[in-house]
């Protein structure tokens, strides 16, 4: 079934396998042997050092993914570097920092060197699905920019801004809005040189001096800005900010509850030379946050916890974002596939459209996790008093009550039988949910809608009041 979807939808987004999570508990059925093991074999072991803490890793916890790819290819620049990591620490690695290495490492990693996106690429977002996504998001900015009382300079910052289509869809949607465009100063916040160059392109800029991070946008007039993170973005200035599909590229660290207590789940070198996962025997430093994460559950979440993902970067980035918006107002909105609870084994790979071993060939595909809402919410309240975090609700009742209805028929008001045959399938994978039911075309070319699994939080300064549509 899972294999017939993935063919289905051409896709990351439309194709992700809705919950429970991909990798079921019997999948890594190794980790349970382990857990049951009363002793695991000592000649096994290995320490790992970190900063004021010893770390005995247990070698012994051996997983072998089905369909990992047994042939013998030499080794990638990435695959050279990430074992030399693992030799030189001594041991494993976290799965979050093998997966900050796949998808940001400055010279091999995924984002980093190519455009990812599109029917070519490896998958497909809501932007580049339909125009309507970014103009709706555009509605959702010039409605707190009101309500924040209209003010002359706003930073509209984007995390992850992708090919940059979800901005350029914005800025054309609400040009008519002539005192919100200009009030705008564009902050992009992208880690990879090859994105932000097509950023550059698709918001038509023309390079204001020498330097190539600073531009005017001809969309709208308006100076645009790069930085490789949130910290870089000047601030004192109200500020908007839109995260669409950041947070689940960001990286988790897994866990799993043993005779031992929590183990976490970490990256190794086989004695075959490929990557396997291991379990550590002892609690790890991202244990910290597990406690916390652990702490924020509902008694029936911590009653049947086995397995935990958090994101300590999603935690902190969250934190930054709150402590922004509560000294300088204004609100960030943040859409992303995840559930509105606990994550317990979400993290996926997927290449050309399909869904491949996590180890396989790191660097060659996406490596994505569903977005801990709760977390996200615990983390901005605990960070700033001054905000207030609404939602989360579905994509489908976000985009249906800032109005994608009116749009759509508008659009298909002035266009001709193929270009409404899209504008209809982009509006169901936008707000359908499942296969579209009008679809008469090529069974593999079925629409399948993401309203239902893409989840739209906001968090706001609380003298915004309540933002649209979270009313
Ligand atoms: N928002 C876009 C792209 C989503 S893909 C869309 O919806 O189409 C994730 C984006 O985040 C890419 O642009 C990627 O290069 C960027 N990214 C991933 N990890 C990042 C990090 N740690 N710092 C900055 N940018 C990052």
């Amino acid at each position: 079934m899972l294999r017939k979807i993935l063919t289905q939808a051409p896709s990351r987004r439309l194709i992700s396998s809705g919950f429970p999570p991909l990798f079921t508990k019997s999948t890594i059925s190794p980790f349970s042997s382990v857990s049951s093991s009363p002793e695991p074999p000592s000649s096994e072991s290995n320490t790992v050092e970190q900063p004021g803490t010893t770390i005995s890793v247990d070698r012994s916890a051996l997983y072998n993914p089905p369909d990992h790819s047994h042939e013998s290819t030499p080794d990638s620049e990435l695959v050279k570097h990430l074992k030399s990591v693992i030799k030189f620490r001594g041991g494993p690695i976290s799965v979050a920092e093998y997966m900050e290495e796949v998808l940001t490492n400055p010279k091999a990693g995924f984002y980093m060197n190519r455009d990812v996106f599109g029917a070519q690429g490896d998958f497909i977002t809501s932007p580049e699905v339909s125009q309507m996504f970014g103009e709706m998001i555009g509605v959702w900015t010039v409605c707190l920019w009101e309500q924040m009382g209209r003010p002359q300079r706003v930073n509209l910052v984007e995390l992850g801004p992708g090919r940059g289509t979800l901005m350029a869809d914005l800025l054309r949607g609400t040009s008519k809005f002539r005192n919100f465009t200009e009030s705008l100063h564009i902050h992009l916040v992208e880690c990879s040189p090859a994105l932000q160059k097509l950023q550059h392109q698709n918001l038509k800029c023309t390079d204001e001096s020498s330097s190539e991070k600073q531009a005017i946008s001809s969309l709208a007039g308006t100076p645009v800005h790069w930085h490789a993170t949130l910290e870089e973005v000047p601030s004192g200035v109200p500020t908007l900010i839109i995260a669409h599909e950041f947070y689940d590229a960001l990286p988790v660290h897994q866990f799993q509850k043993t005779s031992r207590g929590w183990c976490e789940k970490m990256v190794d070198i086989g004695e075959d030379s490929k990557f396997r996962f291991v379990l550590s025997p002892q609690p790890t430093p991202a244990a910290l946050y597990l406690m916390k994460r652990c702490i924020w559950a509902t008694p029936e979440e911590r009653e049947k916890l086995e397995h935990v993902e958090i994101s300590p970067k999603s935690m902190d980035l969250t934190q930054e974002m709150a402590k922004r918006i509560g000294s300088d107002g204004g609100g960030a909105l943040i859409i992303d596939y995840g559930m509105n609870a606990i994550i317990s084994d979400s993290l996926q790979a997927i290449r050309k459209h399909k869904f491949v071993n996590i180890l396989d060939d790191p660097g060659s595909a996406d490596l994505s996790a569903y977005v801990d809402f709760p977390s996200i919410k615990h983390s901005a309240e605990e960070a700033s008093e001054n905000v207030s975090v609404h939602g989360p609700m579905t994509q489908s009742q976000f985009l249906g009550s800032l109005g994608i209805n009116f749009r759509v028929d508008a659009l298909l008001q002035n266009c001709n039988d193929e270009q409404a045959e899209s504008l209809r399938a982009g509006y169901w994978q936008l707000v359908g949910d499942g296969e579209a039911p009008f679809w008469e075309g090529p069974d593999e070319q079925t629409p399948i809608g993401m309203g239902t699994r893409y989840l739209a939080t906001a968090i706001v300064n609380k003298n915004q009041g309540i933002p649209a549509p979270f009313q």
